[in-house]
């Protein structure tokens, strides 16, 4: 058994639509299908709501185009028999939206919980529709059992839960294809509506595809596969024919947006493979990723890039007691719920760094002072610091350590252009060199490390 999630531009148009029913209706079995909102749809929720909660723009009429897209969808791709049934139940979501949005605009405000109700009805108006676009498949409502739980100020699957609910809700044979939305979830506690945060779809479906041992779990989207890099940003990206878990892991929680990042962790468990499609030319190989270990020809998979970076860094006499500093960083790190992206060391002697989204870094320096505050009063930590505006660029591939040297070599290609680089990962990646430049500089040394990596002269380069 497949499941195949369709991300927002593969639903948003009559069109891709058309592609969605032919790819799934050639499937001759049934399949699980997780559908993403309108493409474009929850950026608008989202903006709709916060003109709201300012008391600025006409509520209704956003509304109302809102409503207008998904009933031109209803009109030509719905069979007359069922086309009124489906209006109708894409309407009621649509009364219910204008209340909350009346609410907003009259409260002035716009709180978390009240945000997470309006983002869910993208992709529950989406599922109904595609649901009865296709033949012979059924609705199913992804609230009743994709469940989170509170981490921090973070909303998180709650694995255990979810996974039971799914196998009572699918059963072990499927009769007919199942359609439900993505991104959707209730709080297991509260019962809320809340979401597995934005691009969460993808998660969806490997929770989905995981619970019930799926053979394969297909991704379609906007591009013929994985890339090399981001394409609008490295327009000569080309597709990276198969990729290991451990690969497509590091190039999306660097950045590589094509897929959301805990997407890849439950397939990766069960030894799913996982391949990234187009819906606009399913014709193309597209990606296949798996656990298979190529010994690849000597080259880097992919780059990718992360923006709104912080670096807070750590300095004194840290010599002698390094691998203390770094094991206290880590938990003082975790117990804040801080991601670390890299950690490295600028100065062996006397500096130590973390990178950290830049949401994070107030909290990263609270944690950091509160836990080296004995040595900021012995002096032997001088000072804790933080610099924003930075971007990390990653360079992925199994194994990268045996590329020698690449790391030096790729940070003398930025500085030989101009471009500062703040701090390499100290080697301690099996799979990934990280380098953090100024934010100002990053498409730039971004062209650069491709080209380095990837352009006819990369054998100077690489080997
Ligand atoms: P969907 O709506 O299908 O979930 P997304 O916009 O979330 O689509 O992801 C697809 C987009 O990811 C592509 O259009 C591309 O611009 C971007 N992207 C970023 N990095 C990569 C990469 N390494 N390979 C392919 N696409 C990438
Ligand atoms: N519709 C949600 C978003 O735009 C989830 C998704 O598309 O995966 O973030
Ligand atoms: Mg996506």
């Amino acid at each position: 058994m497949k499941v195949l999630k369709f991300g927002g531009t593969s639903v948003g148009t009559i069109g891709s639509l058309r592609n969605v029913k032919r790819i799934v209706e050639s499937i001759g079995e049934p399949a699980i299908v997780v559908v993403s909102a309108l493409g474009g749809l929850t950026d608008r929720l989202i903006a709709t709501a916060r003109m709201a909660a300012a008391g600025e723009g006409d509520i209704a009429a956003e509304i109302d185009a809102m409503e207008k897209r998904h009933s031109d969808i209803i009109e030509s791709l719905v069979a007359t028999d069922r086309r009124n049934a489906v209006m109708a139940s894409v309407g009621k979501y649509i009364a219910e939206m204008r209340d909350v949005y009346k609410g907003i605009s009259l409260i002035r405000d716009l709180p978390e919980k009240t945000l997470d109700v309006i983002v869910s009805f993208g992709e529950r108006m989406s599922s109904v529709i595609v649901a009865n676009i296709l033949g012979d498949a059924r609705h199913c409502d992804s609230l009743d059992f994709i469940k989170t739980e509170k981490w921090f100020n973070k909303n998180i699957a709650d694995r255990t839960l979810t996974d039971d609910l799914i196998r009572k809700s699918f059963g072990s044979k499927l009769e007919h294809t199942m359609v439900c939305g993505g991104f959707i979830s209730r709080d297991r506690d509260t019962g809320e509506i809340t979401n597995l945060g934005r691009g969460g779809s993808d998660y969806t479906a490997a929770l989905i595809a995981a619970a019930l041992d799926a053979d394969l779990l297909e991704i379609w989207t906007d591009v013929d596969g994985f890339m090399t890099s981001d394409p609008r940003i490295i327009p000569e990206a080309r597709v990276i024919p198969r990729m290991s878990f451990i690969e497509s892991m590091e190039l999306c929680s660097f950045g590589a947006k094509v897929i959301y990042p805990p997407t890849i962790y439950p397939v990766f468990h069960k030894n799913i493979p996982l391949k990234i499609l187009n819906t606009n030319n399913p014709d193309a190989q597209g990606t296949l990723i798996d656990d298979s270990v190529q010994e690849m020809e000597e080259n880097v998979r992919g780059v990718s890039s992360l923006r709104q970076i912080s670096m807070v860094t750590v300095t004194g006499d840290i010599t002698s007691n390094v691998a203390q500093i770094n094991s206290r960083t880590f938990n003082a790190m975790a117990r804040g719920g801080i991601s670390v992206f890299l950690v490295s060391q600028p100065d062996c002697d006397s500096s130590f760094a973390v990178t950290m989204p830049e949401s994070e870094m107030e909290n990263a320096m609270t944690a950091l002072r509160t836990e080296f505050a004995p040595e900021l009063q012995s002096g032997d930590v001088l000072e804790i610091k933080s610099r924003s505006g930075l971007a990390v660029i990653a360079v992925v591939r199994e194994s990268i350590r045996k590329i020698k040297g690449l790391g030096a070599r790729l940070v003398n290609t930025l500085l030989r252009n101009g471009i500062e680089v703040m701090a390499v990962s100290d080697g301690t990646s099996e799979t990934t060199i990280a380098l953090v430049v100024d934010i100002g500089d990053v498409n730039r040394a971004m062209e650069l490390v491709h080209g380095a990596c990837f352009s006819e002269q990369q054998n100077q380069l690489l080997r």
